[in-house]
């Protein structure tokens, strides 16, 4: 979520420098709207699921790229002051979330729904393999990790974490670079508002 943040304001003042366009607190504000947008969505109706170890529940609706990629691009055409801009730039965001929930935190997301109903992950350790809890969610060990949601909830009952916001922003190298982008965005958005 920091790492969101961050893209978020990040793209949104590359953008404005980009295509000329003055930055604004609307521009920033979309920015990261955009960047949590999947997130929010999901989330806020499960927010009781999201502080549990089920928390990987949450990434299903907003969390199918091309439902959410189609909608919102054209929502955004049509709303929106930026035109084909703001739809690159909301398709930018977009994809760089549906990544970033490929890699680290939680069991990866369905990538191709509703072409497939399996689950893709980039860099986790071989979850299938390990049947304690793994003491990281990134690893070399296995590229790519596809799973089905049987997988996903036999995976989850052994590894998820009630305390995996905690564990994971706090404790984890992969939770500093999220506060490293994070503070990054920050930065910039006072050097350049
Ligand atoms: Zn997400």
């Amino acid at each position: 979520m920091p790492f969101d943040i961050g893209i978020g304001i990040i793209l949104s003042i590359a953008f404005a420098h980009f295509f000329g366009i003055d930055l604004s607190w609307v521009l920033v504000m979309f920015g990261v709207l955009v960047s949590l947008g999947p997130d929010i969505i999901d989330g806020l109706p499960r927010l009781k699921t999201m502080f549990s170890e089920n928390a990987h529940k949450h990434r299903d609706g907003a969390h199918y790229p091309l439902y959410y990629i189609i909608a919102g691009s054209i929502i955004v055409s049509l709303v929106l002051p930026w035109g084909l801009a703001g739809v690159f730039l909301f398709v930018l965001i977009s994809v760089i979330h549906f990544l970033h929930d490929c890699i680290g935190v939680g069991w990866g997301i369905r990538m191709f729904y509703p072409f497939s109903k399996k689950y893709f992950k980039f860099f986790s350790p071989d979850l299938d393999l390990h049947n304690k809890r793994v003491s990281t969610y990134i690893s070399t060990e296995k590229i790519i990790s596809i799973w089905t949601k049987a997988d996903v909830q036999k995976i989850n009952h052994i590894h998820g974490r009630k305390d995996w916001i905690t564990w994971y922003y706090f404790k984890q190298s992969a939770g500093y670079v999220e506060w490293t982008v994070f503070l990054i965005g920050i930065w910039l958005l006072f050097v350049n508002i």
